[in-house]
């Protein structure tokens, strides 16, 4: 995801409120970490079931996966002049920068699931991701380590290029819908698609119903849902200081 420094308060964003630990500087970009994470690292540490090395190399695909969808944002954010704040993994991990015009927000959007798109890519290219990954068969993607990264890298892909806030879909569709209309309009109808995408999160829920995975459909439906809510509200905000500005003018 990306997360944008309202322009009017802070035009150069530098680092959101929180404890971020410093981790690593990638090209002068910072890559910081939440606690929680590294909590949540800590307790796949020491869980049960397989080894402690397998562990490892997963947890190592799950966060580069994760770190380089980020680093995209950032490079294609800093290619069209933005200012880029650093990379924050958190639960919902984000790239902070400047916010720009719709057309660089656009670009900046897509730029993250592309990423998972190009390593998805690559990795389809070796035979042995071809012709054995276990498409639907969730639970086996992490036998393999290939399998691993291909499979986070396509789901990655999927959910973040969902129409609904916050993931990148919906901030793309959002700046896309900018570029033709105002803004009031284009946030009233990405909310609208995002409860649509939401709702639909819930239908496929209760297709899936006793998997393990309705859950997560159950939860991001609800989220997406929610987000879609406070758009709506932004926009009708956006509209009346828009007949505001049209009353004055
Ligand atoms: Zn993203």
């Amino acid at each position: 995801m990306t997360e944008s420094g309202s322009s009017a308060e802070v035009p150069k964003p530098k680092k959101p409120a929180g404890f971020w630990l410093p981790v690593l500087k990638v090209a002068g970009i910072g890559i910081y970490v939440d606690m929680l994470v590294l909590g949540l690292v800590a307790l796949l540490l020491l869980g049960e079931g397989a080894s402690l090395g397998d562990r490892l190399v997963l947890i190592a695909i799950a966060l580069g996966s994760v770190l380089l969808h980020e680093l995209g944002h950032a490079a294609v954010a800093r290619l069209q002049g933005l200012h880029v704040g650093g990379v924050f993994l958190h639960i919902v991990p984000f790239a902070y920068v400047e916010r720009g015009k719709p057309e660089d927000e656009l670009r900046t959007a897509l730029a993250g699931p592309a990423t998972n798109l190009l390593i998805a890519g690559a990795l389809y290219a070796l035979p042995a991701v071809r012709d054995g990954f276990p498409w639907l068969d969730v639970e086996r993607w992490l036998q393999d380590p290939l399998w691993a990264a291909f499979g986070i890298n396509m789901l990655m892909a999927v959910v973040n290029l969902l129409p609904a806030l916050p993931v990148d879909g919906g901030r793309a569709l959002r700046a896309a819908l900018m570029l033709r209309m105002r803004r009031a309009k284009a946030y009233a109808i990405t909310a609208r698609v995002g409860t649509f995408t939401g709702a639909a999160c819930f239908f496929i829920a209760v297709l899936v119903w006793p998997s393990t995975d309705a859950y997560a459909a159950i939860a991001a439906g609800l989220f997406f849902i929610m987000v879609a809510w406070r758009e709506h509200q932004s926009g009708q905000l956006e509209r009346r200081r828009e007949r505001a500005k049209a009353k004055q003018g």
